[in-house]
C-alpha cells in the first residue's frame, strides 16, 4: 500500500512488548487510510482480507460490461452498491426498474413477473410485481402435461356434445381418448384450465 506518512514508535498487536516502526497506509480498495506496521503495510496491497479479495477481482478480471446478458436469458446490470447484488456485482435489470417504480428494495420472495414471457423485455408494463408463491402458482395454473393430447378447441367441443347429450363412449371416440379421459374431461375434472 501506499504509505502515507511514519508514525512514532509503538506496540502493536499483543503478542510482543517490543516497539515497531508503523505508518499510515492508503488502502487502494477501500481508500481507507489504516495504521499498520511499517513492514507490514509496504508488504500489503490492501488493508484487510475483504479489500484483497475485492481487489484482486477488479485488477485480474477484464472489465466488466454494464450490462448482460444472463444464463437464463434475463438482462443484468452492473450495481456494486446495491444491496442484493451478486458476488461479482450484478442485478437482474428488471427487479431494478421494479425498484425503481416502488421506491424500494424488493424482498427475496419478491418475484417480478414478464407480462408477455419475454425475459429481456425490460419495459415497465411488461413487469408485475407477485410474491413466490403467487407467482409459482400463475405459472403451474396454465401448464399442460405433456400427455395432454387435446387442444382448447377439442375439449370446448367435447364439453359441448357432453351438454347436448352424447354418451361418453362416443365423445371418447370422436377424439380417440379413453372413456375414463372422456369423463374426466368432460365433468371438469382435467382441463381444468380450457373454460
Ligand atoms: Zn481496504
Ligand atoms: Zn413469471
Amino acid at each position: 500500500m501506499q504509505e502515507i506518512r511514519r508514525l512514532p514508535l509503538r506496540v502493536m498487536g499483543t503478542v510482543s512488548t517490543r516497539k515497531r516502526a508503523v505508518s499510515e497506509f492508503l488502502c487502494p480498495q477501500c481508500g481507507n487510510i489504516v495504521v499498520k506496521r511499517r513492514s507490514n503495510g509496504r508488504r500489503d496491497y490492501t488493508c484487510s482480507q475483504a479489500c484483497a479479495r475485492k481487489y484482486r477481482y477488479d485488477a485480474y478480471r477484464a472489465p466488466r460490461k454494464e450490462r448482460i446478458g444472463t444464463g437464463r436469458g434475463y438482462w443484468a446490470v452492473l450495481r456494486h452498491d446495491h444491496p442484493n447484488a451478486s458476488a461479482d456485482g450484478y442485478v437482474l435489470e428488471h427487479r431494478l426498474i421494479m425498484e425503481k417504480k416502488i421506491s424500494r428494495y424488493l424482498t427475496k420472495d419478491e418475484v417480478v413477473h414478464h407480462i408477455n414471457g419475454v425475459r429481456k423485455d425490460n419495459q415497465i408494463e411488461n413487469l408485475l410485481l407477485m410474491d413466490a408463491n403467487e407467482h409459482r402458482s400463475f405459472h403451474t395454473k396454465g401448464r399442460r402435461s405433456p400427455a395432454a393430447k387435446l387442444s382448447d378447441d377439442d375439449v370446448r367441443a367435447a364439453r359441448k356434445m357432453y351438454v347436448d347429450n352424447t354418451r361418453v363412449c362416443d365423445i371418447a371416440l370422436t377424439f380417440k381418448i379413453s372413456g375414463g379421459a372422456a369423463s374426466q374431461l368432460v365433468h371438469n375434472k382435467s382441463y381444468r384450465d380450457v373454460s
